[in-house]
Protein backbone atom coordinates (compact mmCIF):
# COMPACT_ATOMS: atom_id res chain seq x y z
CA UNK A 1 0.00 0.00 0.00
CA UNK A 2 1.28 3.69 -0.38
CA UNK A 3 0.66 5.66 2.52
CA UNK A 4 0.94 9.27 2.45
CA UNK A 5 1.55 11.54 5.53
CA UNK A 6 0.68 15.62 4.54
CA UNK A 7 1.80 18.75 6.55
CA UNK A 8 -0.84 19.40 8.82
CA UNK A 9 -2.53 22.79 8.18
CA UNK A 10 -4.68 23.89 11.00
CA UNK A 11 -3.57 26.59 12.68
CA UNK A 12 -0.96 25.78 15.31
CA UNK A 13 -0.97 22.50 14.73
CA UNK A 14 2.84 21.03 14.94
CA UNK A 15 2.63 17.51 15.32
CA UNK A 16 2.50 15.14 12.37
CA UNK A 17 0.94 11.73 11.34
CA UNK A 18 3.85 9.82 10.84
CA UNK A 19 7.55 10.05 12.29
CA UNK A 20 10.38 8.78 10.44
CA UNK A 21 10.67 5.69 12.63
CA UNK A 22 6.66 4.73 11.99
CA UNK A 23 7.81 5.14 8.13
CA UNK A 24 11.02 3.13 8.24
CA UNK A 25 8.43 0.41 10.10
CA UNK A 26 5.76 0.25 6.77
CA UNK A 27 8.32 0.61 4.67
CA UNK A 28 9.87 -2.49 6.46
CA UNK A 29 6.23 -4.44 5.83
CA UNK A 30 6.78 -3.88 2.18
CA UNK A 31 5.01 -0.47 1.88
CA UNK A 32 5.68 2.63 0.08
CA UNK A 33 5.13 5.85 2.21
CA UNK A 34 5.28 9.46 0.74
CA UNK A 35 5.78 12.76 2.75
CA UNK A 36 5.25 16.31 1.75
CA UNK A 37 8.55 18.21 2.72
CA UNK A 38 8.24 19.65 6.37
CA UNK A 39 5.61 17.27 7.36
CA UNK A 40 7.57 16.82 10.40
CA UNK A 41 9.22 20.09 11.19
CA UNK A 42 7.17 21.18 13.44
CA UNK A 43 8.12 18.08 15.41
CA UNK A 44 11.72 18.17 15.05
CA UNK A 45 11.74 15.69 12.37
CA UNK A 46 13.87 16.73 9.27
CA UNK A 47 12.65 15.63 5.74
CA UNK A 48 16.28 13.95 5.84
CA UNK A 49 15.35 11.57 8.06
CA UNK A 50 12.40 10.06 6.42
CA UNK A 51 14.63 10.31 3.26
CA UNK A 52 17.24 7.87 5.06
CA UNK A 53 14.59 5.71 5.98
CA UNK A 54 13.50 5.24 2.48
CA UNK A 55 10.26 7.45 2.75
CA UNK A 56 9.86 10.03 -0.68
CA UNK A 57 9.00 13.74 -0.34
CA UNK A 58 6.92 15.25 -2.65
CA UNK A 59 6.96 19.46 -2.68
CA UNK A 60 2.68 19.90 -2.20
CA UNK A 61 0.26 18.14 -0.21
CA UNK A 62 -1.88 17.91 -3.18
CA UNK A 63 0.63 14.96 -4.41
CA UNK A 64 0.25 13.24 -1.65
CA UNK A 65 -3.62 13.03 -1.86
CA UNK A 66 -3.28 12.61 -5.48
CA UNK A 67 -1.01 9.03 -5.00
CA UNK A 68 -1.68 7.67 -1.61
CA UNK A 69 -4.14 4.60 -1.02
CA UNK A 70 -4.06 5.41 2.82
CA UNK A 71 -4.18 9.15 4.21
CA UNK A 72 -2.46 9.46 7.54
CA UNK A 73 -2.62 12.87 9.76
CA UNK A 74 -2.98 14.20 13.13
CA UNK A 75 -6.20 16.63 13.12
CA UNK A 76 -9.10 16.55 10.57
CA UNK A 77 -8.91 17.35 7.45
CA UNK A 78 -9.66 20.83 6.70
CA UNK A 79 -11.90 22.12 3.39
CA UNK A 80 -9.07 21.84 0.94
CA UNK A 81 -7.60 18.36 2.24
CA UNK A 82 -11.23 17.19 2.21
CA UNK A 83 -11.78 18.76 -1.03
CA UNK A 84 -8.25 16.36 -2.25
CA UNK A 85 -9.81 13.18 -0.96
CA UNK A 86 -10.60 10.39 -3.22
CA UNK A 87 -13.19 7.83 -3.92
CA UNK A 88 -11.62 4.59 -2.36
CA UNK A 89 -8.74 6.38 -0.46
CA UNK A 90 -8.27 5.42 3.46
CA UNK A 91 -7.80 8.86 5.99
CA UNK A 92 -7.04 7.90 9.15
CA UNK A 93 -6.63 10.60 11.86
CA UNK A 94 -8.87 12.29 14.72
CA UNK A 95 -11.98 13.39 12.78
CA UNK A 96 -14.24 14.43 16.10
CA UNK A 97 -17.37 14.49 13.43
CA UNK A 98 -20.51 14.84 15.86
CA UNK A 99 -20.01 18.81 16.38
CA UNK A 100 -18.88 19.28 12.36
CA UNK A 101 -21.48 18.98 9.67
CA UNK A 102 -19.55 20.24 7.12
CA UNK A 103 -16.75 17.77 7.72
CA UNK A 104 -19.06 14.96 7.93
CA UNK A 105 -20.88 16.00 4.58
CA UNK A 106 -17.57 16.53 2.67
CA UNK A 107 -16.22 13.32 4.23
CA UNK A 108 -19.38 11.39 2.89
CA UNK A 109 -19.53 13.13 -0.56
CA UNK A 110 -15.84 12.14 -0.95
CA UNK A 111 -16.08 8.49 -1.29
CA UNK A 112 -13.49 7.62 0.88
CA UNK A 113 -13.06 5.06 3.97
CA UNK A 114 -12.93 7.27 7.23
CA UNK A 115 -11.05 5.63 10.25
CA UNK A 116 -11.46 7.83 13.44
CA UNK A 117 -8.66 7.76 16.26
CA UNK A 118 -10.64 9.03 18.63
CA UNK A 119 -13.47 5.90 18.41
CA UNK A 120 -11.06 3.25 17.72
CA UNK A 121 -11.20 1.59 21.65
CA UNK A 122 -9.34 -1.91 22.85
CA UNK A 123 -10.42 -4.89 25.04
CA UNK A 124 -10.68 -2.78 29.16
CA UNK A 125 -13.12 -0.30 27.28
CA UNK A 126 -10.56 2.82 27.36
CA UNK A 127 -9.67 4.62 23.89
CA UNK A 128 -5.91 4.00 23.07
CA UNK A 129 -5.29 6.45 20.12
CA UNK A 130 -6.62 9.31 22.82
CA UNK A 131 -5.20 8.55 25.78
CA UNK A 132 -1.64 9.33 24.92
CA UNK A 133 -2.59 12.54 24.47
CA UNK A 134 -4.37 12.56 27.79
CA UNK A 135 -1.32 11.42 29.12
CA UNK A 136 0.53 14.72 27.42
CA UNK A 137 -1.96 16.92 29.12
CA UNK A 138 -2.46 15.03 32.34
CA UNK A 139 1.49 15.50 32.74
CA UNK A 140 2.17 19.25 31.86
CA UNK A 141 -1.22 20.05 33.69
CA UNK A 142 0.98 20.69 36.61
CA UNK A 143 3.85 22.12 34.81
CA UNK A 144 1.52 25.22 33.26
CA UNK A 145 0.03 25.14 36.31
CA UNK A 146 2.89 26.29 38.38
CA UNK A 147 3.97 29.00 35.73
CA UNK A 148 0.80 30.55 36.66
CA UNK A 149 1.37 30.23 39.79
CA UNK A 150 4.37 32.18 39.37
CA UNK A 151 3.83 36.35 40.33
CA UNK A 152 4.60 38.06 37.11
CA UNK A 153 1.64 35.48 35.45
CA UNK A 154 -0.91 36.73 38.65
CA UNK A 155 -0.57 34.05 40.27
CA UNK A 156 -0.20 33.26 43.91
CA UNK A 157 3.68 33.58 43.90
CA UNK A 158 3.72 29.71 45.33
CA UNK A 159 6.81 27.44 44.93
CA UNK A 160 5.21 23.71 44.41
CA UNK A 161 7.63 22.22 46.15
CA UNK A 162 8.02 24.47 49.09
CA UNK A 163 11.86 24.77 50.38
CA UNK A 164 13.35 23.25 53.52
CA UNK A 165 11.35 25.35 56.42
CA UNK A 166 8.52 26.30 54.20
CA UNK A 167 5.40 23.97 52.95
CA UNK A 168 4.53 22.69 49.85
CA UNK A 169 1.55 23.99 47.52
CA UNK A 170 -1.39 22.30 48.05
CA UNK A 171 -2.86 20.63 44.76
CA UNK A 172 -6.53 19.00 43.69
CA UNK A 173 -7.39 17.21 40.92
CA UNK A 174 -10.82 17.09 39.84
CA UNK A 175 -11.38 13.47 38.30
CA UNK A 176 -8.62 11.05 38.64
CA UNK A 177 -8.86 9.39 35.25
CA UNK A 178 -6.22 9.39 32.66
CA UNK A 179 -5.41 13.09 32.57
CA UNK A 180 -5.99 13.18 36.86
CA UNK A 181 -3.65 10.70 37.59
CA UNK A 182 -1.06 11.64 35.44
CA UNK A 183 -1.49 15.16 36.78
CA UNK A 184 -1.18 13.75 40.17
CA UNK A 185 1.87 11.81 39.65
CA UNK A 186 3.91 14.92 38.68
CA UNK A 187 2.20 17.44 41.25
CA UNK A 188 3.14 15.31 43.81
CA UNK A 189 6.42 14.75 42.24
CA UNK A 190 7.55 18.23 41.99
CA UNK A 191 6.57 18.15 45.96
CA UNK A 192 3.15 19.24 46.08
CA UNK A 193 0.63 18.01 48.43
CA UNK A 194 -1.86 16.24 46.23
CA UNK A 195 -5.11 15.18 46.70
CA UNK A 196 -7.21 13.30 43.79
CA UNK A 197 -11.54 13.64 43.65
CA UNK A 198 -13.41 11.33 41.81
CA UNK A 199 -17.02 10.08 41.74
CA UNK A 200 -15.83 6.70 40.87
CA UNK A 201 -15.55 4.51 43.91
CA UNK A 202 -14.02 1.84 41.50
CA UNK A 203 -11.40 4.52 40.61
CA UNK A 204 -10.59 5.83 43.59
CA UNK A 205 -9.89 2.14 45.01
CA UNK A 206 -7.27 1.87 42.41
CA UNK A 207 -5.75 5.13 42.59
CA UNK A 208 -5.49 4.42 46.40
CA UNK A 209 -3.92 0.70 45.97
CA UNK A 210 -1.37 1.97 42.95
CA UNK A 211 -0.35 5.74 44.44
CA UNK A 212 -2.00 5.48 48.15
CA UNK A 213 1.47 6.52 49.30
CA UNK A 214 2.11 9.56 46.57
CA UNK A 215 -1.04 11.06 46.52
CA UNK A 216 -4.60 10.83 49.02
CA UNK A 217 -8.19 10.60 47.53
CA UNK A 218 -11.18 11.84 48.42
CA UNK A 219 -14.67 11.56 46.79
CA UNK A 220 -15.85 14.06 44.97
CA UNK A 221 -19.61 14.92 46.50
CA UNK A 222 -20.31 18.54 45.77
CA UNK A 223 -19.39 19.25 49.65
CA UNK A 224 -15.98 17.49 49.54
CA UNK A 225 -15.11 19.17 46.60
CA UNK A 226 -16.01 22.86 48.08
CA UNK A 227 -14.17 21.91 50.73
CA UNK A 228 -10.81 20.78 49.00
CA UNK A 229 -11.33 23.70 46.09
CA UNK A 230 -10.51 26.75 48.95
CA UNK A 231 -7.87 25.21 50.39
CA UNK A 232 -5.88 24.97 47.09
CA UNK A 233 -3.46 26.68 45.39
CA UNK A 234 -3.99 24.97 41.97
CA UNK A 235 -6.74 22.90 40.94
CA UNK A 236 -6.95 20.91 37.78
CA UNK A 237 -10.27 19.94 35.92
CA UNK A 238 -9.92 16.53 34.79
CA UNK A 239 -13.62 15.42 34.77
CA UNK A 240 -15.26 13.35 31.40
CA UNK A 241 -18.85 12.15 31.03
CA UNK A 242 -18.08 10.48 28.19
CA UNK A 243 -20.21 12.17 24.83
CA UNK A 244 -21.28 15.02 27.21
CA UNK A 245 -20.48 18.36 27.92
CA UNK A 246 -18.69 18.54 31.47
CA UNK A 247 -20.24 18.90 34.08
CA UNK A 248 -19.55 22.41 36.23
CA UNK A 249 -18.19 21.53 39.12
CA UNK A 250 -16.74 24.85 40.37
CA UNK A 251 -19.29 27.95 40.17
CA UNK A 252 -18.53 31.73 39.97
CA UNK A 253 -19.87 32.04 43.43
CA UNK A 254 -17.19 29.48 44.95
CA UNK A 255 -13.96 31.81 43.68
CA UNK A 256 -14.29 34.38 46.43
CA UNK A 257 -13.56 31.87 48.69
CA UNK A 258 -10.04 30.31 47.23
CA UNK A 259 -6.71 31.81 48.03
CA UNK A 260 -6.28 35.17 46.29
CA UNK A 261 -3.85 34.32 43.02
CA UNK A 262 -4.56 30.57 43.09
CA UNK A 263 -4.32 28.59 39.71
CA UNK A 264 -7.00 26.96 37.96
CA UNK A 265 -5.70 24.50 34.92
CA UNK A 266 -9.15 23.08 33.46
CA UNK A 267 -8.03 20.29 31.09
CA UNK A 268 -11.28 19.55 30.43
CA UNK A 269 -11.90 23.08 28.73
CA UNK A 270 -12.10 21.22 25.57
CA UNK A 271 -15.79 19.69 26.39
CA UNK A 272 -16.86 23.00 27.63
CA UNK A 273 -14.52 23.11 30.82
CA UNK A 274 -15.93 21.94 34.39
CA UNK A 275 -15.41 25.68 35.38
CA UNK A 276 -18.39 27.77 35.42
CA UNK A 277 -15.13 30.64 34.58
CA UNK A 278 -13.83 28.96 31.97
CA UNK A 279 -13.43 29.80 28.51
CA UNK A 280 -11.19 28.10 25.87
CA UNK A 281 -7.64 30.03 25.59
CA UNK A 282 -4.53 29.50 22.82
CA UNK A 283 -0.90 28.65 23.79
CA UNK A 284 -0.51 32.53 22.77
CA UNK A 285 -2.33 34.40 25.22
CA UNK A 286 -3.09 30.99 28.04
CA UNK A 287 -4.06 32.98 31.34
CA UNK A 288 -6.87 35.39 32.29
CA UNK A 289 -8.00 36.30 35.57
CA UNK A 290 -11.31 36.09 37.27
CA UNK A 291 -12.37 37.56 40.44
CA UNK A 292 -8.00 36.99 41.61
CA UNK A 293 -8.12 33.51 40.36
CA UNK A 294 -5.89 32.65 37.38
CA UNK A 295 -7.03 30.68 34.84
CA UNK A 296 -5.18 28.56 32.26
CA UNK A 297 -7.95 26.99 29.64
CA UNK A 298 -6.03 25.75 26.56
CA UNK A 299 -8.03 23.31 24.75
CA UNK A 300 -4.95 21.56 22.83
CA UNK A 301 -2.32 21.29 25.46
CA UNK A 302 -0.28 18.89 23.45
CA UNK A 303 0.22 20.98 21.24
CA UNK A 304 2.86 22.83 23.62
CA UNK A 305 4.75 19.96 23.44
CA UNK A 306 4.65 18.71 19.93
CA UNK A 307 7.51 16.80 19.66
CA UNK A 308 6.74 14.49 22.85
CA UNK A 309 2.96 14.05 21.41
CA UNK A 310 3.93 13.12 18.04
CA UNK A 311 6.02 10.49 19.21
CA UNK A 312 3.37 9.04 21.89
CA UNK A 313 0.67 9.52 19.58
CA UNK A 314 2.60 7.49 16.66
CA UNK A 315 3.45 4.75 19.18
CA UNK A 316 -0.26 4.29 19.52
CA UNK A 317 -1.39 4.56 16.15
CA UNK A 318 1.13 2.56 14.59
CA UNK A 319 0.28 -1.11 15.20
CA UNK A 320 -3.38 0.30 13.85
CA UNK A 321 -1.84 1.99 10.54
CA UNK A 322 0.11 -1.27 9.61
CA UNK A 323 -2.86 -3.74 10.11
CA UNK A 324 -4.89 -1.43 7.91
CA UNK A 325 -1.67 -1.31 5.44
CA UNK A 326 -1.04 -4.96 5.57
CA UNK A 327 -4.74 -6.40 5.13
CA UNK A 328 -6.60 -3.58 3.58
CA UNK A 329 -9.41 -1.90 5.86
CA UNK A 330 -11.73 -4.29 5.59
CA UNK A 331 -10.22 -7.56 6.58
CA UNK A 332 -8.54 -5.29 9.49
CA UNK A 333 -11.69 -4.14 10.59
CA UNK A 334 -13.23 -7.55 10.47
CA UNK A 335 -10.31 -9.11 12.27
CA UNK A 336 -10.57 -6.52 14.87
CA UNK A 337 -13.84 -4.93 16.38
CA UNK A 338 -11.77 -2.03 18.22
CA UNK A 339 -10.21 -1.06 14.97
CA UNK A 340 -13.95 -1.06 13.50
CA UNK A 341 -15.13 1.18 16.66
CA UNK A 342 -13.15 3.52 14.74
CA UNK A 343 -15.17 3.18 11.24
CA UNK A 344 -16.87 6.68 10.78
CA UNK A 345 -17.51 7.07 7.43
CA UNK A 346 -17.31 4.57 4.13
CA UNK A 347 -18.76 4.95 0.70
CA UNK A 348 -20.58 8.11 1.18
CA UNK A 349 -22.49 6.01 4.10
CA UNK A 350 -22.21 6.72 7.91
CA UNK A 351 -20.80 4.22 10.23
CA UNK A 352 -21.24 5.53 13.45
CA UNK A 353 -24.05 5.54 15.13
CA UNK A 354 -23.51 8.15 17.63
CA UNK A 355 -22.19 10.73 15.14
CA UNK A 356 -25.69 10.07 13.58
CA UNK A 357 -27.71 10.64 16.46
CA UNK A 358 -25.32 14.00 17.36
CA UNK A 359 -26.07 14.93 13.39
CA UNK A 360 -29.62 13.73 12.45
CA UNK A 361 -28.41 11.63 9.69
CA UNK A 362 -28.42 7.77 9.04
CA UNK A 363 -25.78 5.60 10.28
P1 LIG B 1 -11.09 9.72 31.72
O1 LIG B 1 -12.38 9.16 31.26
O2 LIG B 1 -9.87 8.85 31.75
O3 LIG B 1 -11.26 10.31 33.20
C1 LIG B 1 -12.33 11.11 33.58
C2 LIG B 1 -12.59 10.90 35.07
O4 LIG B 1 -13.55 11.87 35.48
C3 LIG B 1 -13.16 9.52 35.40
O5 LIG B 1 -12.33 8.86 36.36
C4 LIG B 1 -14.54 9.84 35.96
O6 LIG B 1 -14.95 8.94 37.00
C5 LIG B 1 -14.33 11.25 36.49
N1 LIG B 1 -15.55 12.02 36.70
C6 LIG B 1 -16.66 12.10 35.93
N2 LIG B 1 -17.56 12.94 36.48
C7 LIG B 1 -16.98 13.43 37.62
C8 LIG B 1 -17.41 14.33 38.63
N3 LIG B 1 -18.60 14.91 38.57
N4 LIG B 1 -16.54 14.61 39.64
C9 LIG B 1 -15.33 14.03 39.71
N5 LIG B 1 -14.89 13.13 38.78
C10 LIG B 1 -15.70 12.85 37.77
O7 LIG B 1 -10.83 11.03 30.83
P2 LIG B 1 -9.41 11.70 30.54
O8 LIG B 1 -8.77 11.04 29.39
O9 LIG B 1 -8.68 11.80 31.81
O10 LIG B 1 -9.86 13.15 30.04
C11 LIG B 1 -10.31 14.16 30.96
C12 LIG B 1 -10.66 15.41 30.16
O11 LIG B 1 -9.47 16.00 29.62
C13 LIG B 1 -11.56 15.16 28.96
O12 LIG B 1 -12.50 16.20 28.86
C14 LIG B 1 -10.61 15.21 27.79
O13 LIG B 1 -11.27 15.53 26.58
C15 LIG B 1 -9.72 16.31 28.26
N6 LIG B 1 -8.45 16.49 27.54
C16 LIG B 1 -8.11 17.77 27.25
C17 LIG B 1 -6.91 18.04 26.62
C18 LIG B 1 -6.52 19.47 26.38
O14 LIG B 1 -5.59 19.72 25.61
N7 LIG B 1 -7.15 20.44 27.01
C19 LIG B 1 -6.06 16.99 26.21
C20 LIG B 1 -6.44 15.68 26.52
C21 LIG B 1 -7.64 15.42 27.19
Amino acid sequence: MLIGCPKEIKPQEFRVGMTPSAAMEAIGHGHQVVIERGAGAGSGFEDAEYEAVGARLVDTAAEVFATADMIVKVKEPQAVERAMLRDGQILFTYLHLAPDPDQTHDLLASGATCIAYETVTDPRGGLPLLAPMSEVAGRLAPQVGAYTLQKANGGRGVLLGGVPGVGPAEVVVIGGGVVGTHAARIAAGMGANVTVLDRSLTRLRYLDDAFGSVFRTRYASAGNTAEMVVQADMVIGAVLIPGAAAPKLVKREQLQYMKPGAAIVDVAIDQGGCFETSRATTHQDPIYDVDGIMHYCVANMPGAVARTSTIALGNATLPFMLDIADKGWREACLADPHLRAGLNVHSGKLTYAAVGEALGLDA
